[in-house]
């Protein structure tokens, strides 16, 4: 007889964006003229750029002509675009090989079948606040969870404890939720930590391109010894506006020994890689048209961040992110629980944010503001929400 996989049996229901949808179209029933604005999603709003438009046309227009049409690729990727890849790694002063970088269909998918090649009596350590999928991509592989606590007094950003024992240990550097983001030393840190437990780092990057300040780290490889115990993903979602082109990249460096073989070999056998037209659109991200461009939209969402960070701090309200996150994490006013603050914000100034209980146990009275909607509702929001708070 069949038997289930009853670690799914685990998991805990996520109610978060179901129960703030239900909860914002009840309060546009009730009250249909007043203006909603949502400053609640993770998702981005602007366009992809035009280099990368003209790549994916170009891309079509092979995929039509016998001579140059292409079956399946590598399914690892294709050569241009892993060049494309090791340039950009090398402006970071990042040097790997060509067989160490992995195209993939996003930062998630790599996340959850990463753990193929890990066994599954490892313990595995995961930031509280952070983004679901660690902790539920471990549960529903039987694994045992542990976690770093994140709060106002490390600045969301959790240190190494020795007396932990962790063999996975996931970091979020821009932090989703939080936008918090580790320097070189304190990475070091968890980086020597993991080499004397001899641990993998499971190192999300996915908003790296949202740092702007050069002495931060945009890749765990920055720090000494990183390639001997991390593997990093990383994505063109929030980058270049590819959550719904889907395109990523994951690193697994040689100096860890088995696992890129291992990982070379999970992917050839469970994956048939990433569409042509898809890596052709990612290769002109990588171009100096592809940068200019790309670099743009971020500078635009980033303003909406300061808008919100100033009115922020015009109102005395704690928080961090922002300046290199699209993401703001702020203390809830009024000593307000997360879910209380979102009705208030809802019923008082018709804006939407998420409720950082949604993200983990130290989430609670936290509340996260995102700096991917227009500036004009940005701006709006604002207003609104500096006449209730100063
Ligand atoms: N990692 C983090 C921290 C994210 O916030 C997200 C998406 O929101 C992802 C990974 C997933 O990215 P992708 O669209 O590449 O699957």
């Amino acid at each position: 007889i069949m038997h289930l996989n009853t670690n799914y049996e685990n998991l805990e229901q996520s109610y978060l964006f179901s129960t703030v949808a239900k909860k914002v179209n009840e309060f546009i029933s009730k009250k249909p003229d007043k203006k909603v604005i949502r400053l609640g999603i993770g998702d981005v709003t602007l366009p992809l750029c035009k280099a990368v438009v003209d790549a994916l046309h170009k891309a079509v227009d092979e995929m039509g002509v016998q001579a140059t049409f292409r079956g399946y690729g590598p399914e690892q990727g294709y050569d241009f675009l892993c060049e494309a890849v090791q340039k950009y790694y090398k402006s970071h002063n990042v040097e790997l090989d060509l067989d160490e970088i992995f195209i993939s269909d996003g930062a998630k998918s790599d996340l959850g079948n990463i753990l193929d090649l890990f066994a599954q009596d490892n313990t595995v350590l995961v930031p509280d606040p952070v983004y679901p999928v660690y902790v539920d991509t471990n549960i529903m592989a039987g694994r045992k969870v542990i976690y770093a606590d994140a709060n106002g007094e490390n600045c969301f950003l959790p240190g190494v404890n020795k007396e932990i024992k962790a063999d996975l240990i996931y970091i979020c550097s821009p932090n989703n939720p939080t936008g918090a983001v580790y320097n070189k030393e304190q990475l070091k840190e968890w980086v020597d930590y993991a080499r004397e437990c001899g641990a993998v780092i499971l190192f999300d990057s996915a908003y790296e391109c949202f740092i702007s300040d050069e002495n931060l780290p945009r890749s765990i490889y920055e720090i000494e010894g990183a390639k001997e115990c991390a593997i990093e993903f990383c994505s063109l979602s929030k980058t270049a506006g590819f959550t719904g082109t889907r395109c990523g990249y994951t690193i697994v460096p040689k100096a860890l020994g088995k696992l890129n073989k291992m990982w070379l070999r999970r992917q050839t056998t469970k994956f048939n890689g990433v569409p042509y037209i898809v890596q052709r659109a990612a290769e002109a991200v990588f171009t100096d048209e592809g940068q200019k461009e790309i670099k743009e939209n971020i500078g635009y969402y980033k303003e909406n961040a300061k808008v919100i960070s100033e009115t922020l701090k015009r109102c005395n309200i704690w928080h961090v992110g922002g300046k290199h996150s699209p993401y703001i994490w702020l203390r809830c006013p009024n000593n307000m629980k997360s879910w209380e603050f979102f009705d208030y914000l809802l019923e008082n100034a018709q804006v939407v944010g998420t409720p950082g209980s949604g993200f983990g146990r130290n989430g609670e009275g936290y509340f996260r503001l995102t700096s991917f909607g227009s500036r004009e509702n940005t701006i709006e929001a604002m207003k609104r929400f500096e006449k209730l708070f100063k």
